[in-house]
């Protein structure tokens, strides 16, 4: 695969899966901005010397801010010439069931997931239509797929994510825009390591390859949809779960 020339903007680009995205792709010759909340030199260091010419910046940013991602995006183009590939991967997780889920669960886990998506998406939609080229892969769940005890407020904001995704692909198809997601399972990262052992141990028992997924496994599907060779995929969730969700 081949990304040279390529710029890529990854929200949540500092740790987990929004790292190795950064890695893949920096790999596959992109040069890649991450924006996050807090600045990770050891994450940009390291992207620094896998992309060409060192070419990898940090942009601080809170995903729920509109206005801030419209700076951001514009910021990304000042700094690197254009912008060609969109990563909406920021999110988090705040677990209850219903009965005890509260608003402000509720809330974040909403405007993370998916209004950061929103946002984002906004932001890059007219640099894309003007230049007639892009690429966006939002970052979705299995559970956005089939809903998950305890999760009601990230399974609809991942849901949400797949609507989000289809519609900007009809949207921006003719102006040679394509829009993805993938649906990660359970995936070791930050976001995963403190469930519970229950929780833990019914996903493995579910997941049919038998082992838990890693972020790269996640960057290498991520890093296909970027690709040429993914030119004619558009409005695609694909599940990046080892099986889990069969
Ligand atoms: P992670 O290790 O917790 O990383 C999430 C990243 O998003 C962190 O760098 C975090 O920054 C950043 N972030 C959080 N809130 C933000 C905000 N308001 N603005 C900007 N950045 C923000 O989680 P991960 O597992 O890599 O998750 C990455 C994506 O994959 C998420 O969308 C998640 O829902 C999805 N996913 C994960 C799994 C899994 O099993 N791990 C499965 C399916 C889908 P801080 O470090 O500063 O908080």
């Amino acid at each position: 695969m081949n990304l040279t020339e390529k710029v890529a903007l990854i929200t949540g680009g500092s740790r987990g899966i929004g790292a190795a995205i950064g890695s893949k792709l920096a790999q596959y010759g992109a040069a890649i901005a991450i924006c996050d909340l807090e600045p990770n030199e050891e994450t940009v260091g390291l992207l620094k010397t896998v992309a060409p010419g060192g070419k990898a910046s940090f942009f601080q940013a809170d995903v729920t801010n509109f206005k801030r991602a419209q700076e951001v995006v514009s910021e990304v183009v000042a700094s690197f010439g254009h912008l060609d590939i969109l990563i909406n991967n920021a999110g988090i997780a705040a677990d209850h069931v219903i009965w005890k889920m509260t608003e402000d669960e509720w809330d974040r886990v909403i405007a993370v997931n998916l209004k950061g998506a929103f946002n984002y998406s906004r932001a890059v939609a007219t640099v894309f239509r003007e230049q007639r080229s892009g690429k966006i892969v939002n970052i979705s769940s299995v559970n956005g797929l089939r809903g998950q005890w305890g999760l009601a407020n990230y399974s609809a904001a991942k849901a949400g994510v797949i609507g989000l995704t289809k519609t900007l692909a009809k949207e921006l198809g003719k102006y040679q825009v394509n829009v993805n997601a993938v649906a990660p399972g359970y995936i070791q990262t930050r976001m995963t390591e403190n469930l519970p052992l229950q929780v833990k141990e019914g996903a493995l028992k579910e997941t049919v390859l038998g082992r838990f997924g890693t972020p790269d496994d996640v960057a290498a599907v991520v890093a296909f949809l970027c690709s040429e060779g993914a030119r004619y995929v558009t409005g695609e969730v694909i599940r990046v779960d080892g099986g889990e969700y069969i």
